[in-house]
């Protein structure tokens, strides 16, 4: 119902679920998967998650129990988002560009939507409207009443730093410490966009837990522009200052958020992108403002420069806090923790990661129209842009 609040916490893997009576539920996730989205229905909650070999499930839970009767047949890849509905539940996957409508009870498919590529997606409680936020306009669905599209501003020519095909590359980027991309965090509020509460602001960077004083490499070539060679540990009440001003106004402003993030390295590297790598324990002397660094090349240590514990330790909670900027944005502004989760893979490792895989293990053996509807037998609609495809009504039963 509309009370239901649910909240899945995919750093630890739990969920939570809230009754309107304040009481709550709290549930363990198997260990081994990625939670993605949660969505529920009256006491039915659905949660959609990645697998270890990047394949996805909806798994269904009552009270804290599975369903197993609800198991989709269709191989779910790059999940995005889910709705649960009365009448379906939808899955936004193929990274924005499939949508798959399941029977809430079954699983079994419904109906498939190949879309525009779609960053978010909403659903009326029967299930009959959907509402699909595209890159620069919005669709509607079995809306009459609002055929045309509502755009939003002047259409973007070029890539934008907020399309993820920016960030994407074809020569690997070295790995930051010791280790390689198998090393990459699997706590999301480790990684860019998650909430920093302390101080009222949200973590821009992804963090490389490795022990205080280890090498930290350069993960791209580039110019050095910006290092702090003669930084000074913060007082106790430097800190205590800052936080209280970011209570005060209700946020971190720019200028607290370089100061947490202690000794820094900024490059600026071939491709156009600044490299931060910040709470730096040390910085090589060949690091200089200016001067060129090579991929691999050691230009500082790993440290806790500018974390609040670093008052009381100088090794406790030491990581690498690495951030990737373009213009103003920031590699994983906008997006959610699995996207941001995916660039970070293709960046380290572009071979192993998901991109260019879309059509791959799945019923779109061959992309677009005509193929899919040979294989599934169904009608194919042109409407606002959305083909919609309907399957036999036979085929996927679970
Ligand atoms: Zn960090």
């Amino acid at each position: 119902g509309s009370d239901m609040r649910l909240r899945l916490e995919s750093s630890y893997s739990y969920a939570n679920y809230y009754f309107p009576d304040g009481r709550q539920r709290i549930w363990s996730i198997p260990e081994d998967v990625l939670p993605v989205d949660v969505s529920g229905v009256e006491d039915l909650v659905y949660l959609l998650w990645q697998n270890e070999n990047k394949s996805a499930t909806v798994a269904l839970f009552q009270e804290t129990a599975r369903l197993t009767q609800f198991a989709p047949a269709v191989p779910i890849s790059q999940p995005r988002q889910i709705v649960a509905t009365e009448t379906a539940v939808y899955v936004l996957d193929m990274a924005g560009e499939r949508l798959l409508d399941f029977h809430p009870q079954t699983g079994k498919l419904q109906a498939i939507f190949q879309l525009p590529m779609v960053t978010a997606f909403t659903a009326s409680p029967d299930g009959s409207q959907l509402l699909f936020a595209g890159k620069d306009r919005l669709y509607f669905w079995q809306q009459p009443s609002n055929s045309r599209f509502i755009y939003g501003g002047t259409t973007l020519l070029g890539p934008q730093p907020h399309d993820t095909a920016v960030w994407q590359t074809s020569t690997p980027y070295g790995w930051p410490i010791t280790g390689n991309f198998r090393d990459l965090t699997r706590r999301d509020l480790q990684m860019p966009g998650a909430p920093r509460h302390y101080r009222l602001g949200v973590h821009q960077g992804t963090d490389f837990y490795w022990a205080n004083d280890t090498p930290v490499y350069a993960v791209a070539a580039g110019i050095v522009i910006r290092t702090m060679l003669d930084y000074e540990q913060p007082s106790q009440a430097a800190f205590n200052r800052r936080r209280a001003q970011n209570l005060e106004l209700g946020y971190t402003t720019p200028d607290n958020l370089d100061f947490y993030r202690g000794q820094q390295i900024w490059v600026l590297q071939e491709n156009g992108f600044v490299a931060r790598y910040a709470h730096l324990g040390g910085i090589a002397w060949d690091v200089v403002e200016g001067t060129a660094v090579t991929v691999g090349q050691q230009i500082g240590t790993v440290g806790n420069s500018g974390s609040p514990v670093s008052v009381n330790s100088e090794t406790a909670d030491a990581h690498l806090h690495f951030e990737l900027w373009l213009d103003d944005i920031y590699l994983g502004q906008f997006l959610r923790p699995i996207e941001t989760r995916e660039l970070l893979e293709q960046l380290f490792f572009p071979s192993n990661s998901n991109y260019g895989r879309f059509f791959t293990n799945s019923i779109f053996s061959t992309p677009f129209s005509y193929p899919i509807r040979q294989n599934l037998g169904g009608r194919v609609i042109f409407l606002h842009f959305l083909l919609y495809i309907k399957p036999p009504p036979s085929k996927n039963a679970p």
